[in-house]
């Protein structure tokens, strides 16, 4: 047994000998953007790996230490944080070392240990199907279960080295492997915008996969570009030339077209190699936007511009943020040319993506939660359509995570099939969307080996396995937790199709079930009858009945009768296990969703809208919505705040707010909502008439009184006419 250095002192980091030619690149890189002590905590890390690493080889016959460095040093070109750096060298020491969590998360703490567990959980998901469907749905899912996207950025550079060292392999391996990267891997670098990781992954991953036709479009290219350097080069001093006579500032660069995309375009548009090489692409970079439209009225005074081919990107960014002008234009002698004009920041962001954000968080002599503010500004900007803000880096982590999929979770069966379901659905919803037959003769749930509940919300990763009888039949009471329509109809079917007396009897089961000792025989007849006319029923029978159909909430209907108005707590049985403390007192342990229409907060007067087999819905009491709906009181349940609970809990809350349209004006807003410590969940907005403009917010508050300083301090901002919260 080989014993392994875990506890380092630090004046032992410098000393081994090896670490001077394997680490010294890497740490010169890092003190360009790092202070000396986060370098010194990362040499720990690196002390750990090797340590551990110890007498393990990489295919290729090199020291195993060699891969997690180089793919520390791929995330230190993108000016990527400590804890990044540092997960990304003991990235697979969890897996292949003796060392285990535990062991880590003493040395490194939880942050960097959770890291590592992502990555490594994410090299555990094998690419099992090689549909194309499938490949979509897994790439949602390995976004939707990484709870810190930085997990992706680490196994996106590991994916990096590992192509760019995939000769080692054998070379069935070895198309596995490129054909994940560029099913897998490049699509996901794209959607997060790293453009470099994506060119360099795509590129690699053809060479692997169709070497042949790699070489010889390589050579292709390489002939093609020497006999037309000439007209580049005489394009290129156009460009230079005009811009000289003008103030601008700008860089200009000739655009070397990316292997794999010309692959691409000649197999899909089937265009002939020439008419892609005898496009000519050049990129002006410039200093601010106002430029970019400068340099652009230049290039098309310069040059006759394509009708059509204009493409503004600034003013309206790509879903993944990139951000440019393009155009086309008619070159001397007839050549097409495309120019690419954007700014510095556009240039980073076009090929970093969300890395971006941590490279200007480093960046600057500002302090870096100014400089975070400033990059939440510009992101609202961007990103209108991701309809995103970001505070900080961990919000903003959060809210890219759930804007690229949000509603979503993703679920293996045993075999390892993955199965999209809504959020919040239940292992009922997964029996039910493996098969009808499966969620009718369904009675119990294993998840990743373990009983679980069939009406608790199941997670993303989760391997969900059913236990079914033949004997088995549906439950009414699963009507209160599932939440997918197929569940639920399929349900409801079952119950309808049971013979009335049958539906009698459940319903009668369920109703003395819910109301515990007491006889309903026992109860006045007048009370009886005057709940039967708020249900709108005219017997017993008739209630038993809607409630085994699901119609009316067992709970509910209990209450009533045992004249329980304000139930405090759960009665009988409780259908919807709550985790969390309730911030509503009265549901009855019945599910709840706060209302989209009025969104209400602590404070306001609110009631609950009963929706059979939804779940209780909380409006505010003047909610037009609510007005319109019928007064049968038994479609409401009066409830109210737990405050004491209510205060450990965000809400969000609708603003209108009418502004002179102005430039910067959403940065000021977005602004205003982070001073006064509160998040921006959504935004909209539409025109009104001329300059004026109405934009609906969506904002995240603690209470009344928070909400109104929020709504004070945007008040404050010039061109801000009207602030108002939105009813209904
Ligand atoms: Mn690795």
């Amino acid at each position: 047994m080989k014993c392994y250095n875990l506890l380092i002192i630090s004046n032992d980091i410098y000393d081994s000998g090896d670490i001077l030619y394997l680490f010294e690149d890497l740490k010169n890189k890092l003190l360009s953007y790092l202070t000396t002590e986060q370098v010194d905590r990362i040499a720990q890390a690196f002390v750990t790996a090797r340590n551990a690493h110890e007498g393990q080889t990489r295919s290729s016959g090199e020291p195993y230490i060699t891969h997690p460095v180089a793919v520390a040093t791929i995330l230190a070109d993108m000016h990527m944080d400590t804890e990044t750096i540092m997960a990304a060298l003991l990235h697979d020491v969890v897996e292949d070392t003796p060392i285990n969590q535990e062991q880590l998360e003493q040395l490194f703490g939880p942050t960097i240990t959770n890291l590592v567990n992502g990555v490594t959980k994410l090299d555990k998901l094998q690419f099992r199907d090689h549909k194309e469907a499938q490949a979509e749905n897994f790439r949602k899912m390995i976004m939707a279960m990484t709870s810190d996207i930085r997990v992706i950025l680490i196994k996106l550079a590991d994916r990096t080295h590992n192509m760019r060292t995939i000769d080692a392999l054998r070379p069935d391996k070895r198309r596995r492997i490129a054909r994940e990267t560029l099913e897998i891997f490049a699509p996901i670098a794209n959607r997060l915008g790293i453009y470099s990781v994506k060119k360099e992954l795509q590129d690699l991953g053809f060479k692997a996969m169709y070497p042949m036709r790699y070489r010889v479009l390589k050579e292709a290219v390489k002939k093609a570009r020497n006999n037309r350097n000439e007209i580049i080069n005489s394009i290129l001093e156009d460009i230079k030339g005009r811009l000289s006579e003008t103030d601008i500032k700008s860089r200009v660069l000739g655009r070397e077209k990316q292997l794999y995309s010309i692959y691409l375009k000649m197999v899909h548009k089937e265009c002939q190699f020439h008419e892609i090489m005898d496009v000519y692409g050049f990129r002006v970079i410039v200093e601010n936007v106002d430029n970019c439209y400068r340099v652009l009225g230049h290039m098309h005074n310069l040059f006759k511009p394509r009708p059509g081919a204009f493409k503004d990107y600034i003013a309206i960014p790509k879903i993944n943020g990139y951000q440019s002008l393009h155009t086309s234009l008619i070159g001397p002698h007839g050549v097409p040319i495309e120019i690419q004009i954007r700014t510095e920041y556009m240039d980073q962001m076009a090929d970093q993506g969300v890395a971006a954000h941590w490279y200007y968080k480093e960046k600057g002599s500002e302090s870096v939660n100014s400089t975070a503010q400033i990059h939440a500004q510009r992101w609202l900007k961007n990103l209108l359509e991701l309809q995103q803000s970001a505070g900080n880096s961990f919000e903003f982590i959060e809210s890219v995570k759930s804007d690229l999929f949000p509603e979503e979770i993703y679920v293996f069966t045993p075999e390892g099939k993955i199965f999209e379901l809504p959020i919040g659905a239940t292992p009922v919803d997964f029996a039910y969307a493996i098969h009808s037959d499966i969620g009718q003769r369904c009675i119990g749930a294993r998840v990743d080996h373990h009983p679980f509940p069939l009406n608790r919300p199941l997670a993303s990763g989760q391997s969900v396995e059913i236990l079914t009888s033949p004997l088995a039949k549906p439950n009414a009471m699963w009507l209160n937790s599932v939440v997918t329509s197929k569940a639920r109809s399929k349900i409801r079917q079952y119950l309808k199709s049971l013979r009335i007396e049958e539906c009698q009897l459940l319903g009668k089961r369920l109703l003395k079930n819910a109301i515990g000792n007491i006889r309903i025989e026992d109860l006045p007849a007048e009370h009886i009858r005057h709940v039967l006319s708020e249900f709108g029923k005219k017997n017993l029978d008739e209630l038993y009945t809607d409630i085994a159909l699901g119609n009316i909430y067992t709970v509910i209907a209990a209450n009533k009768l045992l004249n329980r108005e304000n139930m405090d707590t759960p009665i009988g049985t409780v259908p919807h296990a709550t985790i969390t403390p309730s911030a509503i007192n009265g549901t009855g342990g019945l599910s709840y969703v706060y209302a989209n229409c009025c969104h209400p907060i602590p404070g306001d007067p609110i009631i609950a809208h009963i929706n059979p087999g939804k779940g209780l819905v909380i409006h505010n009491q003047n909610c037009l919505n609510i007005k319109e709906l019928s007064t049968k009181s038994a479609k409401f349940l009066n409830v109210s705040w737990d405050l004491s609970n209510a205060c450990n809990c965000v809400f969000d809350a609708a603003l209108r707010i009418e502004i002179k349209n102005h430039q910067g004006i959403l940065g000021e807003i977005s602004n205003a909502v982070s001073v006064a410590g509160a998040n921006i969940e959504g935004i909209s907005s539409e025109e009104r008439e001329g300059q004026i403009y109405m934009i609906n917010l969506i904002v995240t508050v603690r209470d009344r009184i928070h909400l109104a300083d929020i709504i004070r301090k945007i008040k404050a901002i010039p061109n801000v006419i009207k602030v108002a919260r939105k009813k209904a």
